[in-house]
C-alpha cells in the first residue's frame, strides 16, 4: 500500500548540517513549522539532499514551502515525515523577525528540562521544541573529532555513487562533505524551576558555513572568536529574546538528549505580544 501523501505547507526554521549519506553522499535534516492544519505545529523533513538540489529549489530558512511529504518506515517521532524532493515549491520568504514570530509565537514554548522528561516517559512525546534561552553559561568551540566510523562507511559508500539528476537539470557531480574544522556546544539554563543546566551541541548549518565561507585563512583562536561573535555576542544581545530550536535523535536509547539545532533570536519588540 501506498503511503498517504499530504501536501504540506512549511516555514522553515531549522536547516542541519549537511551528514554522510550513502544513498546520496549527504544529507540534511530540516525542521519547520508546518501551518496548513488547524494549528501551526512542527514538522521535521528528512532527507533533503541538498547536493542534487539545484538552485530554484534549494530554500534557505525562513523560506515558506510546500512539498509533498508522508510518513517514513524508519522514523517513528511523531513529527517526522518524508520529503518528495521533486515537489518542493518555494512559495515565500519571511525576511522581518516580526513576521517570522507571528507564526513561531504561535506554538507554545516549551523547555529542555520537560522535552527530556517526556522524551525519556514517552517515545511518542515531542521531539521538537521552541525553548526559551534563560541564561548561557558557555560556548565550547573544539576541533571536529572526525566522522563516526558508521559515517566513514556512508562516506565510502557514497563514493561509487553515479551522478543523480533528480530535476532533470543535467547536474553534475557536487563537491564532496567537508568535514567542519570546528564543532560548538552550548552549556546553558532554561526556564524550568530547578533546571541543572544542559549541554547540547549546535547542529546549525550556518555555523559549517561560516567556517567554509570567513574563516578558512584565520588562526584556530581568531577563528573561535568570530563563531563566539556571530553565536554568542549576536544572538545573545541585550535586545534580542533568545530560544533555541531543539531535536532529539531517531536513535531510541538516545531520545532524551536534545541538541540545538537553530537559534531563535528576534529582537524583544518584534517578539513583542501585538495588542490588535
Ligand atoms: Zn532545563
Amino acid at each position: 500500500m501506498n503511503p498517504r501523501v499530504e501536501r504540506a505547507r512549511v516555514l522553515i526554521t531549522v536547516k542541519a548540517a549537511p551528514e554522510p549519506s550513502s544513498t546520496y553522499g549527504d544529507t540534511v535534516c530540516v525542521a519547520g513549522i508546518r501551518t496548513d492544519g488547524a494549528h501551526p505545529e512542527w514538522i521535521r523533513l528528512y532527507p533533503f539532499p541538498f547536493r542534487w538540489m539545484p538552485e530554484r529549489v534549494r530554500f534557505k530558512k525562513y523560506d515558506v514551502i510546500e512539498v509533498d511529504v508522508h510518513r517514513g518506515t524508519r522514523d517513528d517521532r511523531r513529527e517526522s515525515y518524508r520529503p518528495d524532493i521533486q515537489s518542493i515549491e518555494i512559495v515565500d520568504h519571511l525576511d522581518h523577525w516580526r513576521h517570522r514570530h507571528e507564526i513561531v509565537g504561535k506554538v507554545a514554548p516549551t523547555s529542555t528540562c520537560e522535552l527530556h522528561r517526556a522524551a525519556l516517559a514517552n517515545s511518542q512525546a515531542p521531539s521538537l521544541g521552541v525553548v526559551p534561552v534563560a541564561s548561557v553559561e558557555k560556548l565550547e568551540i573544539v576541533p571536529f573529532v572526525g566522522w563516526t566510523e558508521a559515517q566513514l562507511k556512508r562516506i565510502a559508500d557514497a563514493e561509487n555513487l553515479a551522478p543523480l539528476d533528480l530535476f532533470g537539470d543535467g547536474m553534475d557531480t557536487p563537491p564532496e562533505l567537508q568535514a567542519p574544522r570546528f564543532t560548538a556546544r552550548y552549556r546553558y539554563h532554561c526556564f524550568a524551576d530547578g533546571c541543572p543546566s544542559h549541554t547540547g551541541q549546535l547542529l546549525d548549518w550556518e555555523l559549517g558555513e561560516l567556517q567554509r565561507r570567513h574563516l578558512l585563512n584565520l588562526s584556530d583562536d581568531e577563528a573561535k572568536g568570530e563563531i563566539e561573535k556571530k553565536f554568542l555576542t549576536q544572538k545573545f544581545a541585550s535586545h534580542r529574546e533568545t530560544s533555541f530550536f531543539v531535536g532529539n535523535f531517531g536513535d531510541k536509547v538516545k531520545r532524551g538528549s536534545f541538541s540545538i539545532l537553530g537559534i531563535y533570536a528576534p529582537t524583544q519588540a518584534d517578539a513583542a505580544p501585538t495588542l490588535f
